[in-house]
């Protein structure tokens, strides 16, 4: 069975004190309240991961980087490899985020290699696709997507692709408080999770984690998860406020 998961997106907010604080806050607030058969996962800088694994209970709360290098090690300065985040005890490293291809001009190719890099040290990638505005007006996003996919995920045999998380994320979505409609987002995870039974097979689609992220929020969450191919979300602005986050996970 796949698992219903919600991440926290906390990109290049907080400080090490104030996000250890939040993970606390959250972690608090998972344990006494939060939905039970949810996995909860914090995305936070790489600064934070080792103070935010020693801050929450490693039962209940996953915690993720949101990036890591493309190679294993060496003379690459300022990079953080995928053992260096596996050493902080975090579980899952967030790739491609769309700020990432657009900020940092990560590519399909840069993307197979820590994709490579995650899956040695036995982290679970949470990979993001998703289109741009002119995209989706032009009404190409599943050629779009697909594309993304067959450059890089759909390049993996079954047994890695397994251990993935996929994260569809509207560029158009994030951070701008317009969220895709119920349906668009269902009409997005059901095309790719048809993708991969057309590519793998249907037991290999119905059992991996296909995420939204865009936008999603307290008041929307119920609606986009009760779709049948919809399993959680990957959150930004409203992972930030741990009662926020609590009431998204708290959507299911
Ligand atoms: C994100 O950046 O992954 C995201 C979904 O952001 P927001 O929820 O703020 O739109």
């Amino acid at each position: 069975m796949r698992k219903k998961i919600v991440a926290g997106n906390w990109k290049c907010n907080t400080t090490v004190k104030e996000g250890v604080e939040l993970a606390k806050s959250v972690n608090e607030l998972v344990l006494t309240s939060g939905a039970k058969d949810v996995v909860v996962v914090l995305g936070a800088p790489f600064t934070h991961l080792t103070s935010i694994v020693e801050a929450v209970d490693a039962d209940r709360i996953d915690v993720s980087s949101q990036n890591c290098a493309a190679e294993p090690k060496g003379a690459f300065t300022g990079e953080v490899s995928a053992s260096m985040v596996k050493s902080t005890g975090a579980t899952y490293v967030i790739l491609g985020h769309s700020e990432r291809r657009e900020y940092y001009h990560e590519t399909s190719v840069t993307l197979n290699k820590k994709l490579t890099q995650v899956l040695e040290q036995g982290l679970t990638p949470i990979y993001c696709c998703g289109e741009a505005l002119a995209i989706r007006e032009a009404g190409t996003q599943n050629e779009y997507v697909k594309q993304q996919l067959d450059e890089t995920i759909f390049l993996l045999p079954s047994e890695q692709l397994l251990k993935l998380v996929i994260a569809y994320e509207p560029i158009w979505a994030i951070g701008t408080g317009v969220t895709a409609s119920t349906q668009q987002a269902q009409d997005m995870l059901s095309f790719i999770r048809g993708l991969i039974a057309n590519k793998y097979n249907k037991e290999v689609a119905e059992e991996i984690s296909i995420l939204y992220g865009g936008s999603c929020s307290p008041s929307n969450a119920k609606d986009l998860f009760s779709q049948p191919d919809i399993d959680g979300g990957l959150i930004g602005g409203a992972s930030l406020k741990a009662p926020d986050f609590l009431a998204i996970i708290n959507a299911y």
